[in-house]
């Protein structure tokens, strides 16, 4: 089975290609199972993503082509929802959706993986940085609102590395992340971005092996052209892990299949 759960949509405003698009090309890529999951509306950073009236014709939108290529492939509904403090909205949250993926994107409001402020990782050490995302990852695994764990290291993004091992650095969320049942993605936008690495390193992928917790598979496609985006290679490392199976979520409930 092809399975590509993280997929965006133009409602969040820096996607472009509609969604009966994106539909076509993941049957042309072969894709079995595709998901959609954009930017939950939000208050805050509202510009990158879809407002609160928008989600009943996203939901719709979503439904209509799940039903309408039924019998070519399977379409998933969710949403990636922003991890951040305060800003949480039970809209989101209690949507009646297969799964949701939790992403941090924001450190205090700082968006760390916009080019826009990479100026602000001049101010900071960059072993206290990644200590700040790993704990906050640790507290979004804490609140159990969500089924899948969006690019886990996403904080690598500019490659600013840090000296500390990341094992030790990450291995307190990944204990969290197994109490709380979710699954990680492998997400394969880190190939595009300047780190050209997939999300998560090795270093993390040995973690997930050790506290056994399940993988799914992402292209997080923005574009037609980034559906199904290094699949090939993003599934082969997943094998070199001893992963064969990846999680699928219908209605929260995960299902394993082969991949
Ligand atoms: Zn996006
Ligand atoms: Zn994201």
């Amino acid at each position: 089975m092809i399975v590509d759960l993280h997929n965006h949509t133009p409602l969040c405003n820096h996607a472009t290609g509609d969604i009966e698009e994106f539909v076509k090309n993941a049957i042309k890529k072969k894709i079995d199972i595709f998901g959609f999951s954009d930017h939950a509306p939000m208050n805050f950073d509202e510009k990158y993503r879809m407002n609160f009236s928008q989600m009943g014709k996203y939901e719709k939108d979503v439904l209509h082509v799940k039903k309408k290529y039924i019998d070519k492939i399977e379409i998933l509904l969710g949403y990636e929802v922003d991890y951040l403090d305060g800003y949480l909205d039970e809209r989101v949250l209690n949507a009646n959706v297969d799964y949701l993926i939790g992403s941090i994107h924001f450190l205090n409001r700082w968006g760390f993986d916009n080019p826009e402020f990479i100026g602000e990782y001049q101010n900071r050490d960059i072993d206290k940085i990644w200590e700040e995302y790993f704990r906050a990852l640790k507290e979004m695994a804490k609140s159990q609102f969500f089924e899948i764990v969006g690019h886990i290291d996403l904080i690598k993004v500019f490659r600013f590395l840090p000296k500390k091992d990341i094992r030790l650095i990450a291995k307190n969320s990944i204990k969290e992340i197994k109490k709380s049942n979710m699954v990680v993605e492998l997400n394969s936008a880190g190939l595009r971005k300047p780190v050209k690495e997939i999300y998560p390193s090795p270093q993390i992928m040995e973690l997930l092996v050790e506290f056994d917790i399940p993988i799914t598979f992402s292209s997080d496609a923005h574009k037609i052209d980034d559906i199904g985006y290094k699949r090939d290679e993003v599934m082969k490392y997943a094998k070199s892990f001893g992963y064969k199976k990846c999680a699928v979520f219908r209605k929260k409930e995960r299902v394993m299949v082969n991949f």
